[in-house]
């Protein structure tokens, strides 16, 4: 392994990233260096590189929380993982693993996590380091590029899913079809519900269908709330918010039906209205869910082993982050954009 690595870092919020060699770091006592062969570019890190929230991460940074690939390099007292094992590196990094939530398989809100390519340097890099605690195995006939996204994306939405608490055969809408969102809507199919997609763009409605969504709605239509309505006699049981708009999140609410969840994954920075009256009568919930537990993506990874679940992908030379990045800012990405760092 040599003593540098190709990189893109954030110098600054709202440029392009650098693509540096820099040092390849040496893995620290129950940590492992793992070898990145794909990552996926997930919204989070435009979100990230733009520096769009209120909380900015600490820059130089390299972004990226949806690597796979090879296990290279051991910390001191490792011994769940050897060299060459296939591993997928996601949001968590580690958490504190003492705490009410971590104790509680509720690990993704412990106030001490460290987060992959934001408080820690992620995978938009040829080696990322991780707690070998947290990693997750890759099965050996998967394909990486393929399952970079379900390491964010798809463990996202399948936790979120799950959270709406709606049962097989009942309606889900999925608001925002995007990388998490065309996942959402195979996750949602083969978890047995009814699902309603909506997005603002004619491409990402057009992958839905070709995804087998129930019924497709354009999100920009003043009457997509009312025909979900009529089209669901009353309305449906859960939401699943994904797009990184505050317009999506009222809509989420809008579309439920009389004790519906409404699960919000999708993170802008922003405030939407709630009319308290409705929300009280109609006895609603809404959630706000961060990616997931271990258990739930070794649970989501299960789903793509059997088939069920297949990412679209683009697939892209690691050197074209920053047109990647700007295709996504643009929202033409189709499905999720996944970087090769295998050569
Ligand atoms: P993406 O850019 O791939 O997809 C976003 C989609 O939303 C696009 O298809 C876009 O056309 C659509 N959209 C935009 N405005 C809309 C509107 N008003 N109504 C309906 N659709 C609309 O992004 P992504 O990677 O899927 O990430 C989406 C959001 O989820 C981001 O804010 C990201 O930070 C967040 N995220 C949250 C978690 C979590 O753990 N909660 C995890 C990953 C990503
Ligand atoms: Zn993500
Ligand atoms: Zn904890």
């Amino acid at each position: 392994m040599s003593k540098t690595m190709k990189a893109a870092l954030i110098r600054a919020f709202g440029e392009p990233l650098a693509i540096d060699e820099v040092p390849t770091p040496e893995p620290g006592a129950s940590q492992v260096l793992v070898r990145i062969v794909a990552t996926g570019v997930c919204h989070t890190d435009l979100h990230a590189v733009d520096g769009d929230w209120a909380i900015k991460p600490e820059i130089p940074l390299i972004p990226g929380h949806e690597g796979v690939g090879y296990v290279a390099a051991l910390g001191a007292g490792v011994t769940s993982l050897k060299e060459g094992d296939r591993v997928g590196v996601f949001w968590l990094n580690r958490t504190c693993g003492h705490c009410e939530f971590c104790l509680s398989g509720r690990e993704m809100i412990c106030p001490k996590q460290i987060n992959t390519g934001f408080a820690t340097n992620g995978t938009y890099a040829d080696y990322v380091l991780a707690d070998a605690n947290y990693v997750r195995p890759i099965p050996e006939d998967a394909d990486f590029a393929e399952t970079a996204p379900i390491f964010c994306a798809g463990l996202t939405t399948y936790k979120g899913l799950k959270q709406t608490e709606a049962l097989p055969g009942q309606w889900v809408a999925v608001l925002g079809v995007g990388g998490l969102g065309h996942l959402a809507v195979q996750y949602a199919r083969a978890m047995g519900f009814r699902v309603i997609a909506l997005d603002i763009s004619e491409e990402k409605r057009s992958l839905a269908r070709d995804l087998g969504a129930d019924l497709v709605i354009d999100a920009a239509d003043k009457e997509a709330v009312r025909r979900i309505r009529r089209e669901t006699g009353g309305g449906c049981h859960g939401a699943l918010v994904t797009a990184p708009a505050v317009a999506a999140f009222s809509q989420g609410l809008g579309v439920l039906r009389r004790g519906g969840t409404c699960v919000m994954n999708g993170l802008p920075d922003g405030e939407f209205p709630v009319a308290v009256m409705g929300f009280v009568q109609k006895g609603l919930t809404v959630r706000g869910a961060l990616v997931g537990s271990r258990q739930d993506l070794n649970e989501a990874l299960e789903f793509v082993a059997q088939g069920k679940v297949r990412a679209t992908i683009e697939v892209e030379p690691f050197e074209r982050v920053n047109e990647v990045l700007d295709r996504l800012r643009r929202g033409e990405v189709k499905g999720r954009a996944v970087l090769n760092l295998s050569n």
